[in-house]
């Protein structure tokens, strides 16, 4: 597979960067190499996707992206751009070595594993449907359409969105380990939410057997068992700060549109944090949620 002579090499100073390298501060120019190369390079991609730790094939436009010799490249099927560079002579240089390694790439390919695994992005306007578009920046996004786009493109944590419900399944990945503690692969497991969801509800219907018998202990004159509620071990049931403040304020009688003017946040995200709360802890309603915290002494 012949890949080189590349055409069209130019040099660019991206003005963009520029304002915002450390180069740029230090008074220094910085430069890109852009050029286009005479073959598809499209398969050379599930190789370039599995030796190198930090690649990603993205599937649309269909390039990869890696780090080669220090610096940032993107290869599309003709198109090659890198940077960043000190001067011109060190980009060609470059040039001619990526040519080189892809020349010979492709001569050893029967030698290597390919990775086929691509990066699709999802749609934008599909994750800006499952947000609750209050744009209150809380994700620490200035909108949710900026959220959006950082999701999309794997650079955002969907749990910063306070309005987003909990994902039916979970992946978790378990290290496994030698006798000596090194790490011999790993495990990827689905975890059903649900699951864990329904194994809480139960917990609450425990519990709440609990307090009926304490009633219809204190009915019949009997004293009230301190110890049960001493023995009840405590559990935060994973809850956020912020939604053990919702929590309180909840367990006190405050309507949504109180905790929202008390703890500056708009309703929606109230709303948000009372759903979340209520699934967390398994119950269906702010009594039982009041009522477990209690017990739990969660607030
Ligand atoms: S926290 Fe959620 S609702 Fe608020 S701006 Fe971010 S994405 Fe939008």
């Amino acid at each position: 597979m012949k890949i080189g002579p590349y055409s069209d090499f130019q040099i660019r100073i991206p003005d963009f960067f520029q304002h915002r390298s450390h180069q740029y501060e230090s008074g220094a120019e910085v430069w890109m190499a852009a050029f286009r190369v005479a073959t598809d390079l499209t398969p050379l991609f599930p190789f370039v996707n599995a030796l190198f730790e930090e690649a990603v094939w993205y599937a649309r436009p269909s390039h990869v992206r890696f780090i080669f010799k220090g610096r940032r490249c993107f290869i599309h099927p003709r198109n090659v751009l890198a940077f960043f560079f000190e001067d011109r002579d060190r980009a060609l240089e470059y040039a001619d070595g990526l040519i080189e390694y892809l020349e010979d790439l492709a001569g050893r390919r029967d030698e290597l594993w390919p990775n086929y695994e691509q990066f699709k992005p999802l749609p934008i306007i599909d994750l800006l449907k499952i947000l609750p578009r209050t744009n209150c920046r809380e994700c620490g996004h200035a909108t949710c359409m900026a959220f959006a786009a950082a999701l999309s493109q794997g650079r955002a944590d969907p749990g910063r969105c306070p309005g987003l419900d909990r994902p039916l399944f979970e992946r978790a990945v378990y290290p496994v380990y030698d006798r000596d503690g090194n790490l011999l692969s790993t495990i990827d497991l689905e975890i059903d939410t649900s699951k864990i969801r329904s194994d809480l509800r139960r917990q609450q219907e425990y519990i709440e057997g609990l307090e009926a018998q304490l009633v219809e202990g204190e009915a019949v004159g009997e004293a009230a068992p301190e110890a049960t509620a001493v023995e009840e071990p405590s559990m935060d049931y994973g809850l956020t700060g912020r939604e053990i403040e919702v929590l309180k304020l909840l367990a006190e009688g405050c309507t949504n549109q109180e905790i929202s003017h008390l703890l500056s946040i708009s309703p929606h995200t109230v709303k948000s944090h009372v759903i979340h709360i209520f699934n967390k802890l398994g119950v269906n309603d702010r009594t039982q949620a009041a009522v477990l915290a209690t017990r739990r002494r969660i607030i």
